[in-house]
């Protein structure tokens, strides 16, 4: 019988900044933490771009033997969150 480890990761175009406070719009509206301004769709400005493309980290994750077995991406998100499921025999 085989055995498996897993591990579970998540890429987007942007790496949040989950507790920050910013502000939009006019009257400004305030937000904690968060991805896009929810009135405008305006990306949170304490955004920092992933320097990696998906392809790119996909390989990077990939490193030691690990193969995808899930791929969920969220089109919804303003940032494209996607988050993946890896395997490995052990
Ligand atoms: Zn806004």
């Amino acid at each position: 019988m085989t055995n498996w480890e897993h591990k579970s990761n998540s890429w987007a175009t942007h790496i949040e900044a989950p507790r920050k406070k910013w502000a939009c719009c006019k009257p400004r509206i305030t937000f904690t933490g968060g991805t896009h301004c929810s009135y405008c769709g305006k990306l949170n400005p304490n955004l920092t771009e992933e320097p990696l493309e998906f392809d790119d980290w996909l390989n990077e994750q990939c490193v030691g033997g690990w193969e995808v077995i899930k791929i969920s991406r969220n089109y919804k998100s303003q940032i494209s969150k996607t988050w993946c499921v890896f395997r490995r025999e052990i």
